[in-house]
């Protein structure tokens, strides 16, 4: 593949709406010395303030807390155990987060630490809650910050690694493109180190077992991840319909150079992430409850708008923030969608004007009952 064709595909993480840039520790923190290298980092810095002076949304999965933590505790270099590897992230993490403040607010970025654990992603109400933080964040234009709470994540609830983390994340926020920044410029068909004849591979669209195979080998040991975990990070991302690219971290202002074309892997998703969404909607077997909604605000779904409080004649059932719930017009299902409010919290604001929602419940988390992306539509009438 040439240059050229590179950047075309380049154009998914420049036209990417949100967009996931993971950095990996090698990159960030000197073996050797144990510290940041900060004018490579500032070189990222600069290409995510292009990205979101462009209007992107941006979210910075960052590894390097127990790297920094491990020299600053003189741990020397050895296998940690993992209360060693835990006090070396508490050490670490503070050092990490005070970096990319310093660099990103010098930018003109707002920035903000955010620590997950895998229970974080995995229960339903934590999710939730995770998103609508993270969706905050993006709305109010600052730069999340992720790294897993490596602390309190014990070694069989933890991820272990940042690779799924960032697609989890990428998942939970439905982004469309996300970019593990690695030592290595992607995927090889063997380890190029050891095997002369490995074949580069710009652009996966399907995992299969030839893919795997590649990447079970000692392909780039790097990390803790590897290729393996980039390759069951794909996987997440690509279900949920994220390109995902492997890229080399090891020159400065990484994204730009992906953008201008040089060479890395593309996995390339067969859907878009508002699809999945909408197909995981529209399969609910069973919605928590009903709103029951009058002729105008019928009229405005079919026109693809959200669902105000303003349009509400009823609400049946019990469900909470997050759970789908069906649309019903004089009894009829017209659509489905994610509920932003309880069926307690929407009895008290049905009818009534979004500008009321704060008077009426103390706070107002969104403007509508549905957002649009959260809808989907059931007839064509
Ligand atoms: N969470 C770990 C750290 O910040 C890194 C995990 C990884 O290397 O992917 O040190």
């Amino acid at each position: 593949m040439n240059q050229s064709e590179f950047r075309e595909h380049a154009r998914r993480l420049s036209d990417a709406r949100r967009l996931i840039v993971k950095v990996g520790s090698a990159l960030l923190v000197d073996a050797k010395t144990g510290r940041i290298h900060r004018s490579w980092l500032e070189s990222l810095a600069d290409d995510l303030v292009r990205a979101c002076a462009r209007g992107q949304q941006v979210i910075v999965v960052s590894s390097g807390a127990i790297a920094l933590g491990r020299q600053h505790l003189q741990l020397g270099a050895g296998r940690l155990r993992l209360e060693e590897s835990q006090a070396a992230a508490a050490v670490g993490q503070i050092r990490l987060a005070r970096v990319w403040q310093e660099i990103l607010e010098a930018r003109g970025l707002a920035v903000a630490q955010v620590l997950l654990t895998l229970e974080d992603t995995e229960d339903r109400q934590r999710y939730l809650n995770a998103r609508a933080t993270l969706d905050t964040l993006l709305r109010l234009k600052a730069v999340p910050v992720i790294n897993e709470n490596d602390t309190v994540a014990t070694a069989e609830i933890r991820y272990g690694d940042n690779d799924r983390l960032a697609a989890r994340v990428a998942q939970m926020v439905s982004a469309e493109c996300l970019v593990l920044l690695s030592d290595i410029d992607g995927l090889y068909s063997a380890d190029p180190s050891r095997d002369p004849n490995a074949q580069f591979i710009p652009v996966v669209t399907e995992l299969n077992a030839d893919i795997e195979a590649m990447a079970s080998g000692p392909v780039s040991g790097v990390g803790s991840g590897g290729m393996m975990t980039k390759i069951a990070a794909a996987r997440i991302a690509l279900a949920a319909g994220a390109s995902l690219v492997i890229a080399s971290g090891r020159r400065s202002s990484p994204l730009r150079a992906i953008e201008d074309g040089e060479r890395c892997t593309w996995f390339l998703p067969s859907v878009t992430p508002r699809a999945v969404r909408k197909q995981w909607i529209a399969g609910t077997l069973k919605p928590k409850g009903s709103v029951f909604i009058d002729a105008g605000a019928a009229r405005a779904l079919m026109d693809g708008k959200s669902l105000l409080p303003a349009g509400l004649l009823k609400v049946d059932g019990n469900f909470e923030r997050g759970d789908t719930i069906s649309v019903r017009a004089e009894d009829q299902e017209i659509g489905r969608g994610l509920a932003a409010y309880s069926s307690t919290e929407a009895s008290l604001i049905m009818g009534r004007r979004s500008a009321e929602i704060e008077g009426l419940l103390g706070y107002c988390s969104r403007e509508e009952m549905i957002h649009r992306d959260d809808l989907v539509m059931l007839t064509d009438a």
